[in-house]
């Protein structure tokens, strides 16, 4: 992977879907003529902007940045739940499975009308798990349990 921030794809289903190649300003991601293939990822033109993350139908996408600190990686992930997280909270980053793998630092919560109801989190975690991490723990919702 290439330094900085990237965009990361574990698109695993052959589903006819290519939102992802048409968000990317860059031309980074091709599908190509047969709307089932996998969609393939130019690392080297990909700038990590986000823009594709909120417009996977899948949630496939993320974006990662190894070089965010000397220890830490940071990972922009989409999220459709609700409690959101704010800045600065410690949370549960998980696995792609949902299994719990560290703690992360909430960096940002960004909910932009390009994105269309799915929220982007920026967030940080140790280095080591940048290739784990993908998602983090939902948060308990009180007027769910208080009901
Ligand atoms: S992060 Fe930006 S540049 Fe990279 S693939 Fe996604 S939309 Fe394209
Ligand atoms: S938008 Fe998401 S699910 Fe659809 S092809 Fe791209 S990565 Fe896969």
């Amino acid at each position: 992977m290439k330094k900085g921030r990237v965009a990361v794809i574990e698109c695993v289903q052959q589903i006819p879907c290519n939102p992802c190649a048409s968000a990317c300003p860059m031309g980074a991601i091709t599908v190509g003529e047969n709307i089932t293939n996998f969609p393939h990822l130019n690392e080297e033109k990909c700038t990590g902007c986000g823009l594709c993350i909120a417009k996977c139908p899948g949630l496939a996408i993320t974006v990662i940045n190894k070089a965010f600190g000397e220890s830490e990686a940071s990972i922009d992930f989409p999220f459709e739940y609700l409690p959101l997280p704010k800045e600065g909270d410690l949370v549960d980053a998980v696995s792609r499975a949902g299994e719990p793998v560290c703690k992360g630092r909430i960096l940002k919560v960004k909910n932009l009308a390009a994105y269309a109801g799915t929220t982007v989190i920026s967030m940080a975690i140790p280095i080591e798990f940048a290739d784990t991490v993908r998602s983090m723990k939902r948060l308990p919702n009180p007027a769910v349990e208080g009901a």
